[in-house]
């Protein structure tokens, strides 16, 4: 439980951090909170040569929230997520995905930085990101580029990162008024990575799905955007037969392992069973969204969205 020898660096800027991460190459790897990092460290399941400290880098903290797009920096703790007001009004499903990790002092030091940037598949912020269709901007020394969440994770602990950059911002949408969310998980106990967790977000107009975003947490190698379930809700009235495709297509693209949370079976079983609860959670919050002409005056709708709204 002793990790291998390395070099530690703190740099005060962003511009410092990627010329150290320049000059180490491959030996360099950003450290941000430490709670998958150091472990790993410790198990010898990751021996860097240098250690960068980001942790400390003011100008990668922080949320802005535009007139379209939210952006937050890497460095953000998941308890400075979830202390920001602003942030739950425009984007609430990231403040109950990040309640539902670890617990309240590993969220005071993890980042999201730390958390996409992982690989890990039973991190929680990399679906949810995905369902968001986030773009992590990458940084290095020579440049920057986009990388979608969705096109990130190539493996566990394989991600589509070079050697020398670094995730500075995450960036997605603003999502509409009348969204409706819910990112559900099923857990073993307080503290534990996911059984199988499922982000969902609906958007309702004239009692149909105008459109939706579904991704899975911890049933593969990757987080999983589960675009055949989308396709199954969208234009419908999110009846139980939409419900029942979707969660069969959900189910479908899952490849979770046998292990301590359960076998391949269950795990996929429940990746179902979160999607139709989050489902079912989104729809009784979505509001009709502003261009739903189609509406009855009353608000009321049809299918699942008009039973929930009474
Ligand atoms: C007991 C325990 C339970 C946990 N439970 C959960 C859980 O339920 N759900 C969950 O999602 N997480 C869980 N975690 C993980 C926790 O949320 C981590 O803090 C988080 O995944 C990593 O964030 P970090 O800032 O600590 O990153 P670090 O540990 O510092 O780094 C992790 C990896 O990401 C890389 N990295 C960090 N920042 C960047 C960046 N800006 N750009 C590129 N690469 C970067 C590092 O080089 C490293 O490879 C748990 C951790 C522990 C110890």
């Amino acid at each position: 439980m002793i990790p291998g020898d390395f070099s530690y660096h703190r740099p005060d800027s962003k511009a410092q951090a990627l010329d150290m991460l320049r000059r180490a190459g491959p030996d360099g790897r950003i450290l941000a909170g430490g709670h998958s990092l150091i472990p790993m460290m410790k198990l010898r399941m990751a021996a860097p040569a240098q250690l960068i400290d980001i942790s400390r880098i003011g100008e990668l903290k922080g949320v802005a929230i535009g007139g379209r797009e939210v952006e937050i920096g890497a460095a953000t703790t998941q308890h400075e997520l979830i202390e920001n007001e602003q942030l739950a009004a425009a984007c609430p499903i990231i403040r109950e995905t990040a309640l539902q990790i670890a617990d309240p002092q590993i969220r005071y030091l993890g980042t999201i930085g730390g958390n996409v940037g992982n690989g890990d598949p039973g991190n929680d912020m990399p679906g949810l990101m995905q369902c968001l269709d986030a773009d992590y901007l990458l940084e290095s020394a020579k440049g920057q580029r986009s990388v979608k969440a969705r096109a990130y994770y190539q493996g566990a602990y394989v991600t589509a990162i070079a050697d020398g950059e670094m995730i500075t911002k995450i960036r997605f949408a603003l999502p509409p008024k009348g969204q409706g969310y819910a990112y559900k998980k099923l857990k073993r106990k307080i503290g534990d990575y996911a059984t199988a967790a499922a982000a969902v977000t609906l958007e309702m107009a004239g009692g149909v799905v105008r459109r939706a975003s579904i991704a899975l947490t911890n049933v593969g190698d990757t987080p999983l955007y589960a675009a055949d379930a989308v396709d199954r809700i969208t234009s419908t009235a999110l009846l139980p037969p939409d419900i029942d495709a979707a969660v069969a297509a959900a189910e479908a693209i899952t490849r979770p392992a046998s292990d301590g949370r359960g076998s391949a079976e269950y795990r996929r079983r429940m990746a179902g069973v979160m999607v139709r609860r989050a489902l079912i959670e989104a729809a009784g919050r979505a509001t009709e969204t502003a261009d739903g002409k189609d509406a009855p005056k009353d608000g009321k709708t049809g299918g699942i969205f008009g039973w929930l709204k009474g």
